[in-house]
């Protein structure tokens, strides 16, 4: 073996891609779950055979063309749009905000102009330039009552946490438009694997330098390829927690888990959309997803049944598994300090979105796996191929 990679998502085998197939060399990826693809993985529910993200709803999207031409070599995508839409009151709102949001909110048939005057007006309160935390961000780009309605609760069942207390970037991810274009993501390239996540991802591990070991835990010393044995004696990327690759030495890193219930409808279709957010506290849960929706162009779904999915939101406990960082300053400091510790670990390579504690989407994972394979891993390993 010349590179172990701990943990076959989207990063690591990126990089195992790349070694195996451009330096020619031996890589091992393990990963504990008995399944590769971290949580892009999917399957087909036994009953209906609709395609379900076990993980969550994972769309791609990029704009970055060298992350487009590398993912278009193991799949093809589907022309899918991604589009969300918001239950507040019992009515049903169009996100991203837009015009469409606005003026349905508003009972008002507002132009750009106007509209934009409307919200400025709303946002009035703030300080310019002063957006500290997610309320005041949020408040500056949509004004108060939009931000009572569809963005205070929710992101409090998000994340437990007061949206004064969430940094600003996290509604950063959510467009606002003065237009009626409800697509919720801006990239250039949008789509879904026509067959499947986890058909794409089996097609990166599928090369005779690749060796995959699924339910292999690099912290199990009773296997061989753990950390005590390795560390030191071959190059590895580690792409699990960070503070588990350190033992907590600096304190546990806070994430934020989902819980999910899923459910076989005796219905051809439940909700009509693949995702509906639930703005309001009285339901539980912060959103929906319907699987069939992600891929109408499949003929072979059955008409009599659909699959959905109830999503719920808390603060992760050791043993959870970890879906976004929370980021408060404690949580800064403490990944500036496994850094530290990172940088003095000889040969080994920290990525992904476990990695390096950062809420990094497929395209960013896949991307920043590129760069650490041309920028660090070629010149390293590449010499002595
Ligand atoms: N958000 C909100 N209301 C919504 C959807 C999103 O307030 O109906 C805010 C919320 O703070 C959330 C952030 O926007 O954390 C990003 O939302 P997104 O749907 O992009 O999160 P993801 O799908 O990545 O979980």
């Amino acid at each position: 073996m010349d590179l172990l990679v701990v943990g076959s998502g989207f990063f690591g085998l990126t990089i195992a891609e790349r070694v195996a197939n451009e330096l020619d060399l031996k890589v091992v990826v393990i990963d504990r779950r008995d399944h590769i693809g971290g949580n892009a993985y999917s399957e087909a529910e036994p009953e209906t055979g609709i395609e379900v993200h076990r993980y969550g709803a994972h769309l791609f999207h990029t704009s970055n063309p060298s992350v487009w031409e590398y993912v278009n070599r193991f799949t093809t995508f589907t022309n899918y749009v991604h589009k969300v839409y918001t239950n507040h009151g019992g009515e049903i709102f169009p996100l991203p905000f837009n015009l469409h949001t606005i003026n349905q909110f508003f009972r008002s048939a507002h132009g750009p102009a106007s509209a934009r005057e409307l919200i400025a007006e709303q946002a009035s309160e703030l300080t310019p330039g002063e957006a500290a935390n997610l309320e005041e961000k949020a408040i500056s780009l949509i004004g108060r009552p939009l931000y009572e309605a569809f963005v205070r609760d929710y992101t409090a069942k998000q994340w437990q946490t007061d949206p004064t207390e969430l940094p600003a970037e996290v509604i950063s991810r959510l467009p606002v438009r003065y237009t009626y274009d409800n697509r919720y993501f801006n990239d250039t390239w949008e789509g879904l694997p026509t067959d499947g996540y986890t058909a794409w991802i089996e097609r990166m591990a599928d090369h005779p330098n690749i060796e995959v070991r699924l339910s292999t835990d690099f912290f199990d010393e009773s296997q061989p390829l753990n950390k005590a044995a390795l560390v030191g004696r071959v190059p590895i990327i580690y792409t699990g927690p960070i503070d588990r690759y350190f033992d907590f030495a600096e304190g546990e890193l806070g994430w934020r888990t989902l819980d999910f219930e899923q459910e076989v409808l005796p219905t051809g279709d439940y909700q009509g959309t693949t995702v509906m957010n639930y703005a309001d506290s009285e339901v539980p849960y912060t959103r929906i997803h319907e699987f069939r929706h992600f891929h109408p162009e499949r003929d072979d779904y059955p008409t009599d049944k659909t699959v959905i999915m109830r999503e719920f939101s808390r603060f992760a406990e050791r043993g959870d598994e970890p879906y976004y960082p929370v980021n408060t300053p404690e949580d800064r400091a403490r990944l500036l300090a496994y850094r530290e510790l990172g940088k003095a670990e000889e040969g080994v390579f920290f990525g992904g979105r476990l990695g390096t504690y950062q809420y990094l989407d497929m395209h960013m994972a896949i991307g920043s796996a590129l760069s650490m394979y041309e920028n660090k891993l070629k010149p390293a390993l590449g010499t002595d191929a």
